[in-house]
């Protein structure tokens, strides 16, 4: 079976641990001092269910209310990530902001899209309740996790979870 390129954008008010989470997802370890201003790209090839897959991170900047949706990251990309920090309200109001940026890019179209909360492991200075992040993500249609960047299986389930959506539309809309 040939390999599959997919682009997938890592999207999120800054200090959520966008790239803590990619890094960890490519590289299997945690980094503590990252530059939070930066966007990077990093590749990855991994198999699931025998697919080959040739995956592209752009692990963006960061957002916030007022950042225009950059039309980079609506062309070419086949899934997003969408990430808040369990510890920052704000930042779980941000997701919302960029979601319906991406809805309103997109149409009707649907996107594979998982909603991550994340710093599990910060619990004791926890503001967002499991429930209220799974609820937005029932509300969106989308995958909900809530991860911890400190732990390698959390990080590469965001983006298992992230190919399964995307072959499951796939399967409806027909390959792209
Ligand atoms: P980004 O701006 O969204 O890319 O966030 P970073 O990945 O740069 O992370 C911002 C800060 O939060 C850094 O100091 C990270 O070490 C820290 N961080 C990221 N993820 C976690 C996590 O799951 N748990 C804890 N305790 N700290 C995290
Ligand atoms: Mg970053």
């Amino acid at each position: 079976m040939s390999c599959k390129q997919r682009k997938i954008a890592v999207m999120g008010y800054r200090s959520v641990g966008k790239s803590s989470l990619s890094i960890q997802f490519v590289d299997g370890q945690f980094v503590d001092s990252y530059d939070p201003t930066i966007e990077n790209t990093f590749t990855k090839t991994v198999r699931i269910n025998s697919q080959d897959y040739e995956l592209t991170l752009v692990d963006t900047a960061g957002q916030d209310e007022l950042t225009l949706f950059p039309s980079q990251y609506s062309i070419d990309v086949h899934g997003y990530v969408l990430v808040y920090s369990i510890t920052d309200i704000r930042s779980f109001e941000v997701v919302g902001t960029i979601f319906h940026k991406l809805q309103d890019l997109n149409g009707k179209i649907q996107v594979p899209v998982v909603l991550v909360g994340n710093k599990t492991d910060l619990h004791m200075e926890r503001m967002i309740s499991y429930e209220e992040g799974k609820k937005l993500a029932e509300d969106w249609n989308a995958i909900f996790l809530e991860t911890s960047a400190k732990q390698t299986a959390s990080a590469s389930e965001i983006f298992h979870m992230l190919l399964l959506e995307m072959e499951k539309i796939d399967g409806i809309l027909g390959d792209r």
